[in-house]
């Protein structure tokens, strides 16, 4: 049985689909998440047993993958292999008798009784059409067995396309919600993963989310007397212990200026205080040497609990009249 055009069209829309709920999870230019479906998305398109794509990592000259399988990821120098010979020469490969092609490694059919039988190695591009790495199809499932080099690559091509926008828009995502000065999610990046997440918590009857919202206290003053490179050192010192002092179901975000957001999921509002009351001991005790001067900083803290019933921007109004009450009421302290 030969992919129709429908099944082949439904297969792209389903993958579009996952790929676009996957984006934005990245971490640290981590997208194997997105690495799965675009692997399963050449399998099903090229009707191959096996599939990998494989990452180039031009600055430690490697190829990684991760099967789709989930297995743990495998590297390999990119000068090995049929995906490294079709990498560096920018070129399609296609072999229909493998263990007589010099570049085929059979290592692992010799370890687990796997007999390939025809392999087609594509090389995908980024949007500047730099090679980012390239696609493994092993075993072609239906007719002779064998990759026909026009029919099968025109349908990998399209794979390699929707890989490449993939994974672009996944590294233009993650940038567009990071903030560069502090490498913490920004705003954007909190509305992203609102949307994502915490919304279906706050929507779950069975759980609770809160949230603190903070501002240095004082912090035109210290732009004023060190000036304002010395205050982007206090900006990114608060955020470095903020970062340190969240844990992996928490999220913190640079809400703007000197303001920070840590939401907090399967947390109440007490729960939530104690946690800004522990952040704001450290922020008061820690010293932030910028341009040979040690900048004493304090901070202020509103802190809410998540009520289903308003909207997101009026949960966060309730936490920022609280922080105005810490201000109000003489700064560096936490109001719940
Ligand atoms: P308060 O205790 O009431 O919060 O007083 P404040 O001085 O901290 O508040 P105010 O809103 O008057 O001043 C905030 C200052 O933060 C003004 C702005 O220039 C500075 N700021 C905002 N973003 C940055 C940044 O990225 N880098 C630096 N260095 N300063 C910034
Ligand atoms: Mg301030
Ligand atoms: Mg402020």
């Amino acid at each position: 049985m030969s992919l129709d055009n429908n099944t082949m069209l439904s297969d792209i829309f389903d993958i579009s689909e996952q790929l676009y709920r996957e984006m934005s999870y990245t971490k640290g230019g981590d997208h194997s998440r997105i690495f799965e479906h675009l692997t399963n998305l050449g399998k099903t398109l090229a009707e191959a047993d096996r599939a990998s794509f494989w990452k180039w990592d031009k600055n430690n000259h490697t190829l990684w993958t991760t099967a789709a399988t989930g297995a743990p990821r495998i590297t390999i120098p990119d000068t090995t292999g049929l995906v490294g010979k079709a990498l560096s020469e920018g070129k399609v490969l296609v072999t229909n008798d493998p263990y007589n092609n010099p570049y085929f490694n059979s290592d692992v059919d010799k370890k687990t009784g796997y007999v390939t039988k025809s392999i087609l190695v594509m090389p995908v591009a980024n949007i500047k059409g730099e090679f980012i790495g390239a696609y493994q199809v092993i075993n072609k499932l239906t007719g002779d067995g064998k990759f026909d080099e026009k029919e099968d690559c025109k349908k990998l091509s399209l794979a390699a396309v929707i890989c490449c926008l993939a994974l672009e828009s996944d590294v233009f995502l993650e940038e567009s919600y990071t903030d560069k000065l502090t490498n913490l999610k920004n705003r954007m990046g909190f509305f992203a993963d609102f949307n994502k997440t915490y919304n279906a918590i706050i929507n779950d009857t069975n759980r609770k989310l809160s949230l603190f919202i903070c501002d240095i206290d004082k912090f035109k003053l210290v732009n004023d007397t060190y000036g304002h490179n010395a205050g982007d050192e206090v900006l990114k010192h608060v955020a470095n212990i903020m970062m340190e002092n969240t844990s992996e179901n928490d999220g913190m975000y640079r809400w703007g200026g000197e303001e920070f957001i840590m939401i907090m999921t399967d947390t109440d509002i007490n729960e939530c205080a104690e946690k800004a009351e522990k952040l704001r001991k450290i922020i008061e005790a820690s010293d932030c040497v910028a341009e040979g001067n040690v900048i004493k900083h304090t901070m202020s803290f509103g802190v809410t609990q998540f009520d289903p019933a308003k909207t997101i921007e009026e949960n966060i109004s309730d936490a920022d009249r609280k922080l105005y009450t810490a201000k109000e009421s003489g700064r560096n302290r936490v109001i719940a």
